[in-house]
């Protein structure tokens, strides 16, 4: 079965109907963009290859290995950030480099498409962002999609330093939502980051595949 026939029958069951948040990944479901999902592993392994003073053939394979290491005991692909601190590279180095290498507006543009959606669906729901990236790229990003205004709460690892899957920060997005968690629908592309934490957590969950799944939302929910 087809992903939007999924969700079709399942916002026609009562519970989807009280749902009243809408709490949103950002990379990979707001945006895709495999040039800058690739600069952000470039930057992980310069960082990686600076640090370590290897060259660039051994950085490639101690970065893939790090990634499975993590993912074997995770049961998830791991973000840039826990392959570095695998490393014992910090966090903090870490957001400064691609904060300092990195413009996200190089590779985004503005989605119209985007902009109508959500400013539907805002109209219906308080809508909140969750996301491993820092605050500084998140703004970025967020500007450039034109989508920024539309959120009531956003969260980045900058404020929290924890990042997805770690539970409490679903919670504490229903929060600053002032919404129960039962009645949040978490929107992700990744099931083991996005959607399994927040289902833990009495969320409901919504996989996108493509950016198109969360223009499909306009449709499936009923008209306020
Ligand atoms: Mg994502």
């Amino acid at each position: 079965m087809r992903n939007a026939e999924i969700t079709t029958s399942l916002f026609n069951q009562p519970e989807w109907q009280n749902i009243q948040a809408l709490i949103f990944d950002m990379d990979d479901t707001l945006y895709t963009s495999p040039e800058l999902k690739g600069a952000y592993r470039q930057a992980a392994c310069n960082l990686i290859a600076e640090v370590k003073g290897i060259d660039r053939l051994e950085t490639e394979d101690l970065y893939h290995r790090t990634r499975s290491v993590i993912a074997a005991r995770c049961g998830y692909t791991p973000s840039n950030k826990l392959i570095l601190r695998e490393l014992g590279i910090a966090w903090e180095i870490w957001q400064n480099q691609i904060i300092r290498t990195i413009d996200p507006g190089s590779f985004i543009r503005q989605d119209p498409e985007l902009v109508t959606t959500l400013s539907i669906l805002s109209s219906r729901y308080r809508l909140g962002l969750l996301t491993n990236n820092n605050r500084v790229h998140t703004d970025r990003i967020l500007e450039i999609l034109g989508v920024g205004p539309f959120f009531q709460a956003i969260l980045t690892v900058s404020e929290t330093g924890k990042t997805k899957p770690d539970r409490t920060l679903c919670s504490t997005m229903a929060c600053l939502l002032d919404v129960l968690p039962e009645k949040c629908l978490v929107i992700g592309d990744e099931d083991g980051i996005d959607l399994i934490p927040a289902r833990a957590t009495g969320m409901k969950t919504y996989h996108v595949r493509h950016v198109s799944d969360v223009h499909r939302l306009r449709e499936l929910f009923p008209a306020g």
